[in-house]
């Protein structure tokens, strides 16, 4: 599958610049969806966790992309606080690992980086489908593009089901009622908006998509 697909340390770094733009844009928005069910940071708890990955990008950007992603997620892990930096840190820490110190993957390994960064977070935050978290949009996502794979489509087409799977993941939140997180406590309250952490893991997807060759 994808055998001549190949994604070299370029195509992750553009991502990583991606996402600090990211950060940064849709803090604001991030911030706002957080503030109708939690506690209004998660957009500045990004933005601190991207800028602290920003000043240290050319540094790391020297490594093997099983080190450099150790670092960004360190960096996540270590330097944001709430539920988000450690569940966002445990999913990029994870996410080099099926590089094996190389520094460019085939599209098996490129798979194989979300399944275990999203195991990751499951694994950390021990969400399911259904409680109006960042599971919402990354297991079904994670899971629409593990078929795609199955069903033979091209490695970009493969992925964009991924995408779509998130973005309709992350809307899927918005009647929910919350069964984990900080959201939890506001029972019926919370139905009618969209969860935050849902709602960026699908925009983290979409940005890795639209820098795919
Ligand atoms: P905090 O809730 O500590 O203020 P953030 O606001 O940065 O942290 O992140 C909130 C997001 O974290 C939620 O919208 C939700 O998607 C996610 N989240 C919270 N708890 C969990 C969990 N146990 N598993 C998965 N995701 C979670
Ligand atoms: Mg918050």
């Amino acid at each position: 599958m994808g055998q001549d697909y190949v994604l070299n340390k370029d195509y992750f770094i553009d991502v990583i610049k991606d996402l600090i733009v990211l950060a940064e844009e849709k803090r604001d928005y991030f911030t706002g969806l957080d503030s109708a069910i939690g506690d209004g940071d998660h957009g500045i708890n990004l933005s601190i966790g991207f800028r602290e990955v920003e000043k240290n990008l050319e540094e790391w950007a020297k490594e093997d992309l099983t080190t450099f992603f150790r670092k960004v997620g360190m960096a996540l892990l270590s330097k944001v606080g709430g539920s988000a930096g450690p569940l966002y840190g445990s999913f990029f820490m994870k996410f080099g690992t099926p590089a094996n110190g190389k520094d460019e993957v085939n599209f098996q390994e490129f798979y194989e980086m979300f399944k275990v960064a999203v195991e990751s977070i499951e694994a950390r935050g021990k969400a399911v489908v259904g409680e109006k978290t960042m599971v919402d949009a990354l297991r079904p996502g994670l899971d629409a593009f593990e078929k795609a794979i199955e069903e033979g489509l091209a490695p970009k087409e493969a992925f964009n089901k991924f995408k779509e799977a998130a973005n309709e993941g992350a809307d899927s939140t918005i009647p929910l009622v919350a069964k984990k997180g900080r959201a939890m406590r506001l029972g019926e309250r919370a139905v009618g908006h969209k969860d935050p952490g849902a709602a960026s893991s699908a925009a983290f997807i979409e940005t890795f998509y639209n820098k795919l060759p």
